[in-house]
């Protein structure tokens, strides 16, 4: 059965998750790393549903998303899963800590999630820390945070550890074609956001992004004689204010280009008529040309030099 959170029953977090699940070697906390806060929310929500389907599947083989333990907690009316995925004040934790000691109604486990941990005052994970070291046996708390290192030892000592900081492309894909089915630039945000969901969310939401998305593609094939560059050199691509977005799509487009050539994969294939010789100088250009504004040089001298030079390329490779 098909859901938001199916696109990810296939990450990492998830396996390992379930497989503890499954040979019954479940923590009492966990501290997901990850810079995708939906991401750790969904991760979190396969997660609760793994430990209490009753489907006839759940454990290693996932849950089964039909059964009434599976519906509860997808309609989010679950008395024994409780996900703070907002702000997480002193208010939030006195509640919870209330809530810790009612036993779950039918013998299973509580499961707490509270997304965004590196953002809690120290005050606040102080007072969590205290449920953290002796929860009673049938709560598992479960932490989400971008930046382990905002997160108080004392806590993350406490919480077994998961890393999922990326995700391959087709995973990257599959979660975003969930909430985006409509939306054509799925494949393209998925690209330039290098397996980063959130970034890739943003990239879709961001029409002036798309925008400079096709006009990388224009400059990149529109581009065949040095007389032509003032057309292009005062177009947003090259303003200061977007020029750094531009370089890392050009840069983007240019390693899917690659990858494109070598596996025959047409649909990677953004830059026409080219090959792998004169990509891999572009990417040194690039290179160049991000340096040199890191330098504060003025964006439109930076942009006609690169698009020069990557004319020049193109004309000595061949
Ligand atoms: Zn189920």
């Amino acid at each position: 059965m098909q859901n938001k959170y199916y696109p990810l029953i296939n990450s990492r977090t998830v396996a390992h998750l379930r497989k503890q699940v499954g040979n019954g070697t479940l923590k009492h906390s966990y501290l997901l790393v990850t810079p995708d806060k939906s991401a750790a929310a969904d991760i979190f929500m396969l997660f609760a549903l793994t430990v209490n389907c009753t489907g006839g599947r759940g454990g290693v083989n996932g849950a089964c998303f039909e059964c009434a333990e599976c519906r509860k907690i997808l309609s989010e009316n679950h008395s024994g899963v409780k996900a703070y995925n907002g702000k997480f004040n002193t208010a939030d934790v006195n509640d919870l800590i209330d809530d810790l000691y009612i036993r779950p109604i039918d013998g299973g486990f509580k499961l707490y999630f509270i997304n965004n941990a590196d953002a809690l005052l120290p005050a606040v994970q102080n007072k969590l820390l205290k449920s953290l070291e002796e929860p009673p046996e049938y709560v598992i708390f479960f932490l989400a945070a971008a930046n382990e290192d905002a997160v108080l030892k004392t806590v993350t000592s406490r919480c077994e550890k998961l890393y999922e900081t990326t995700f391959d492309g087709d995973t990257a894909e599959r979660i975003l074609k969930a909430e985006y089915p409509d939306d054509d630039f799925v494949k393209n945000a998925v690209l330039c956001a290098d397996g980063f969901v959130d970034n890739a969310r943003t990239m879709i939401e961001d029409a002036a992004y798309r925008k400079l998305f096709y006009e990388c593609i224009e400059i990149m094939n529109g581009l065949k004689k040095s007389g032509e560059i003032i057309n292009y050199l005062f177009r947003p691509a090259f303003e200061k204010e977007y020029f750094k977005t531009t370089l890392n799509i050009l840069e983007a487009m240019v390693n899917a280009t690659i990858r494109g050539i070598e596996t025959g994969d047409e649909k990677l294939i953004f830059i026409k008529d080219t090959d792998v010789c004169v990509l891999n100088k572009y990417i040194f250009l690039i290179v160049v040309a991000r340096k040199k504004t890191a330098f504060n040089a003025v964006s439109v001298s930076v942009a006609e030099n690169l698009l020069m030079n990557m004319l020049e390329v193109k004309y000595l490779c061949r």
